[in-house]
């Protein structure tokens, strides 16, 4: 898999154009996408964000050991059990509950930076609207240990353009905030879509996931259409190839059969790697020489079919799952049509037994 940085950097880019004066915190969860976090972190910064935001404190400790020192926000709250290492890691973690904040204390936290979540909606984490003075001054008695930095919600229908839910949430949202003195205090609300279709969802920061990697963050949104850059290519070598004969069957379970004579390749890669078994018989296609070939029975775990025809392939040809090669293209949402899922889900299925390799950084 080769991800360009490049691309990275211009969808930062173009985001901060198009939002300023608000910043753009980069989401680099789950290894940035299946990206790989610290290239893609690295890039992100040079390109002018501000921040990032992870999942889980190993991913936090993840871009600190790399040497990375912006802000890392903790996207949901974490247990009491790993509040001494998100203070050593100073990770700006989110709260929702007043013993989050007290371990966070007990850890020995000194002027940390926390930013507090509200749930106007999505149903899945933060306080809720009505409890938000309570914990924001919960959260001022333990000061100086720790700061109010954020406050923040989640939106949950931003990808659905005309979907009236997200100035609902922002309604609820603004309502909450009216109570509080917010002098210094980073207000945010938007993820990518947010960013890019709901200027009143851009406050002081967005956090930018899935449009940093130049993927569609839902049906309503192409990424071409937002004039987005994909930065990911999945690309592996042919391994075998040989001829088969018409009526004969290929794979687990022979589901396919031949009707004709033709060329089969035999691609190193499968569903151990994240390409989905059930792919080609949904009609997964791959580019090899500059075409487009059909997957041809089920997925294997370590190795996929080709049908070639009579195109003359070769072992160790280039074979492109994902990305372009000579004129013709197979982005994620091609895939993530076929699969009946969503761009994000597909590439966070690239294990970790695909090499990653980064250019343009
Ligand atoms: C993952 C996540 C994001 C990023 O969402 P995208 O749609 O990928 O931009 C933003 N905010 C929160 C709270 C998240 O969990």
């Amino acid at each position: 898999m080769v991800v360009d940085l490049e691309a990275i950097a211009e969808n930062v880019a173009l985001t901060l154009e198009r939002v300023a004066p608000a910043q753009v915190w980069a989401v680099v969860k789950a290894g940035a996408y299946g990206h790989g976090d610290v290239a893609v972190a690295a890039a992100a910064l040079t390109a002018g964000a501000s921040g990032l935001c992870v999942a889980t404190v190993e991913e936090g400790e993840r871009i600190r050991s790399a040497g990375i020192d912006a802000p890392v926000l903790l996207l949901s709250q974490q247990s009491p059990r790993v509040a001494e290492r998100i203070v050593a890691a100073r990770l700006t973690p989110t709260l929702y509950a007043v013993d989050a904040m007290d371990a966070l204390v007990s850890a020995g936290a000194k002027d940390l930076p926390v930013h507090v979540k509200v749930d106007t909606g999505m149903q899945r984490v933060g306080v809720r609207p009505d409890g938000l003075s309570q914990l924001v001054a919960a959260l001022t008695e333990r000061s100086p240990a720790l700061r109010l930095e954020g406050i923040y919600t989640h939106l949950a229908v931003a990808d659905r353009i005309d979907d009236p839910g997200t100035n609902e949430q922002l309604e609820r949202f603004e309502t909450a905030l009216a109570e509080l003195d917010l002098d210094g205090v980073l207000i945010h609300a938007a993820n990518s879509a947010g960013a890019l279709v709901h200027p009143g969802s851009r406050r002081d920061l967005v956090r930018l996931g899935i449009a940093m990697y130049g993927l569609s963050p839902g049906d309503d949104l192409t990424a071409e259409k937002l004039g987005l850059r994909p930065a990911l290519t999945l690309r592996a070598r042919v391994g075998h190839v040989k001829r088969v004969e018409a009526g004969s069957s290929i794979s687990y379970g022979w589901r396919h059969t031949f009707d004709r004579a033709t060329t089969v390749a035999t691609v190193p890669i499968g569903y151990a790697d994240g390409v989905p078994r059930r792919l080609s018989s949904l009609g997964g296609e791959v580019l090899i020489g500059g075409r487009r070939h059909r997957m041809v029975g089920v997925v294997t775990m370590d190795q996929l079919m080709v049908d070639v025809g009579d195109a003359p392939v070769a072992v160790d040809d280039e074979v492109v799952l994902i990305g372009s090669q000579g004129g013709e293209r197979i982005g994620v949402a091609e895939w993530s049509a076929m699969l009946g899922t969503i761009d994000y889900e597909v590439v966070c299925g690239i294990s970790a037994r695909v090499p990653r390799r980064s250019i343009g950084g």
